[in-house]
């Protein structure tokens, strides 16, 4: 059986997104069909448009879902129609990082999350002629009234927790919270700097907060990120563009920060971002410029200081058991994620895109309305 579903689809590089109806085949497998309540929007939805990643066009993206278990495959064992899901990144499962519990490393990440279809390119949407769109983005496409995700990346969540505005979770907040907490692992009484105060840099530092950092700097280039980034527990912010942002930090800490968090993408602030840590000092970078970008730094720089630089991908998490964790720090009041967010209706996904784009909206959350 399928669904009737209305979706939002990027048809073509860097052009607006077009609300259309269309038809979702009904889940197999280990599959889940999901209503979705509400999804977030990330840069890496924008980039996929732009075609910064080789998403085939056209497609269905989105891939911060959250939403209602409406029906489920013949396989799935441990979720069913009713249940609250907040929807992520596909991993196969079954390859050796998944086995070791490093899902975001998972050797099939690109098939699955950016493909375009499954892994052997069959697609589960079809047009109202009858065309087929791509899909599985983030194995989810969920820029849609309805998603199929699988159940190793359909995550419950608390019934009582507030749906629509979760979905942020399964990527973008994972992501700077995960870096921070599971990846870089910072400590009690050290000291952090964020480059980028954007949707990612800003959960990094609320993460930093709950961490115990004694020293949690904000880089960007936009005043009001820096403003919020105070509300949500930076103790100093640095206007890149105002001053320079390297010397502005080692005044600040007396000679260089222990963990830092790239998620600007941009080659240049890693670069600087790599001269303001401190001896033994640790980078993220998550911050994605287009495939191919080259960074440069100091290699005697790195070596005499013993500073390590690493990729990071959706914030090491294991998703099962860190969306549930940061739901429980939001509801605690913790983790005020919320401060982050403007909800649009779907049908203003453009308006949103722009808004995130000029720096208006930190993170953009699309719902949808069902009869
Ligand atoms: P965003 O656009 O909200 O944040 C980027 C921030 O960087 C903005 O606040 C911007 O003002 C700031 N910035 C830009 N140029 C700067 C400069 N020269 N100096 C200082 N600050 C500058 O985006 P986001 O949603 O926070 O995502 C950040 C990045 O992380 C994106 O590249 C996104 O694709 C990537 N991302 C990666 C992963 C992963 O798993 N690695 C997951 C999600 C997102
Ligand atoms: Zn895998």
């Amino acid at each position: 059986m399928s669904t009737a579903i209305t979706a939002a689809v990027a048809r073509a590089k860097g052009e607006p997104f077009t609300i259309q109806k269309a038809r979702l085949r009904g889940p197999q497998d280990d599959e889940v069909l999901v209503r979705v309540v509400a999804t977030g929007l990330c840069h890496t939805d924008l980039i996929v448009r732009d075609q910064f990643y080789p998403v085939p066009l056209p497609a269905v993206l989105g891939h911060e879902g959250a939403g209602v278990v409406e029906e489920v495959g013949p396989n799935v064992k441990n979720l069913k129609p009713g249940d609250h899901v907040v929807l992520t990144y596909g991993a196969c499962g079954y390859c050796q990082p998944c086995v070791g519990g490093h899902g975001a490393y998972c050797s099939h990440f690109f098939g699955l999350n950016f493909g375009g279809g499954d892994l052997e390119g069959r697609t589960a949407i079809e047009d109202e002629e009858g065309r087929p769109l791509h899909d599985h983005f983030f194995a989810q496409s969920s820029f849609a009234s309805h998603a199929l995700a699988r159940e190793n990346n359909a995550i419950k969540v608390p019934q009582d927790a507030p749906l629509e505005l979760l979905g942020p979770l399964g990527c973008g907040i994972q992501t700077g919270a995960g870096a921070v907490i599971n990846s870089l692992k910072v400590t009690p009484g050290s000291r952090f700097a964020s480059f980028g105060a954007g949707a990612v840099g800003l959960s990094a530092v609320m993460a930093a907060r709950v961490a115990g950092a004694s020293t949690i700097i904000a880089v960007d280039i936009v005043p009001s990120r820096l403003e919020l980034a105070k509300e949500l527990g930076a103790t100093h912010t640095v206007n890149s563009r105002e001053v320079d942002m390297v010397e502005a930090i080692r005044d600040i800490t007396g000679g260089g920060v222990d963990f830092a968090l790239e998620s600007t993408g941009h080659p240049q602030v890693l670069a600087g971002a790599i001269e303001a840590l401190g001896t033994l000092g640790a980078i993220g970078v998550v911050g994605a410029p287009p495939l191919g970008t080259k960074g440069e730094f100091d290699i005697n720089g790195l070596l005499l200081n013993g500073r390590t630089i690493r990729g990071i991908v959706e914030g090491d998490s294991v998703p099962q058991r860190f969306i549930p964790q940061l739901v429980e720090l939001y509801q605690q009041g913790r983790f005020p994620f919320d401060k982050l967010v403007k909800f649009y209706p779907v049908e203003q996904i453009n308006e949103a895109a722009e808004d995130s784009t000029r720096g208006v909206t930190l993170k953009p959350i699309l719902r949808f309305t069902h009869a």
